[in-house]
């Protein structure tokens, strides 16, 4: 079901339980800022998830609360996991879905990363 990207952050989400270590994940990277793993359903050969390590519902909520710092950090890791893995020359999809009509499923932002076949025109 997707989510309200209003609602106020819910401490028992699958990623902040992830984050603290209840539930097992693939993980690719971790840093002060972000936490990447893999998506346990994904939609292309390589989809990894990347998440800041504060409590925010959305990028809308991040954008909107984070300080400077996080931001950077965060928006930084994204790029590092992405040029790690080796997709720059290949290409990769970021995407990151707010709220209802986005389909956002999991109440704490996350960032997509798909790559590893051609991924067509954008959807919309
Ligand atoms: P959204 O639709 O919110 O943008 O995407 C949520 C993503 O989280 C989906 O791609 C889904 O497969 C993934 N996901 C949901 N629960 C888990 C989980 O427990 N572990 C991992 N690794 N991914 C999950």
């Amino acid at each position: 079901m997707p989510i309200d990207a209003t609602q106020p952050y819910d401490d028992g989400n699958i990623f902040a339980r992830i984050l603290r270590g209840e539930i097992p994940a693939k993980k690719v990277y971790e840093d002060e800022h972000a936490f990447a793993f893999h998506d346990i359903n994904p939609q292309a050969p390589h989809h990894v998830l990347v998440i800041p390590k504060g409590r925010y519902v959305s990028w809308d909520d991040f954008s909107a609360t984070a300080d400077d710092a996080a931001i950077a950090g965060f928006v930084r890791a994204v790029g590092l996991v992405a040029r790690e893995a080796g997709l720059v020359a290949p290409g990769y999809r970021l995407l990151a879905n707010v709220g209802q009509d986005a389909h956002q499923e999991v109440p704490h932002l996350h960032v997509h990363i798909f790559a590893g076949r051609k991924l067509g025109p954008m959807l919309a």
